[in-house]
């Protein structure tokens, strides 16, 4: 029993990696900046790097990640359904996560 490092299988794993998307963070980053701009209760809450990057994280911990490997035709009608099914819970958790966060900001106001 020898492991052979040369026969070991490799995955290329920048050449993945660039073709793995989620497409919840897409959606997500979308989501908060027309939630940003429309709703005025936020008008006033800070914006900086290191909120927004709370803000998000916040939300992609809450909700379902979303990769989609297929070929680009059916990849557009898969995230338009994706986007019906996940819409109100994103904006929603959205919504809770920009709350906490302006809230209690990880820095002083
Ligand atoms: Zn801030």
């Amino acid at each position: 029993m020898t492991t052979n490092k040369s026969d070991s299988f490799k995955i290329d794993e920048s050449s993945l990696k660039n073709d793995l998307e989620n497409h919840t963070e897409v959606f997500v980053l979308d989501k908060l900046e027309e939630i940003l701009n429309n709703d005025e209760q936020f008008n006033e809450i800070c914006t900086c790097h290191n909120c927004l990057l709370d803000i998000t994280s916040y939300t992609l911990n809450r909700v379902p990640a979303k990769y989609i490997s297929s070929p680009q035709g059916s990849l557009q009608a898969k995230l338009i359904e994706f986007e019906q099914q996940v819409n109100v819970d994103i904006i929603s958790v959205l919504t809770r996560a920009i709350k906490i966060i302006s809230k209690n900001p990880r820095h002083d106001k």
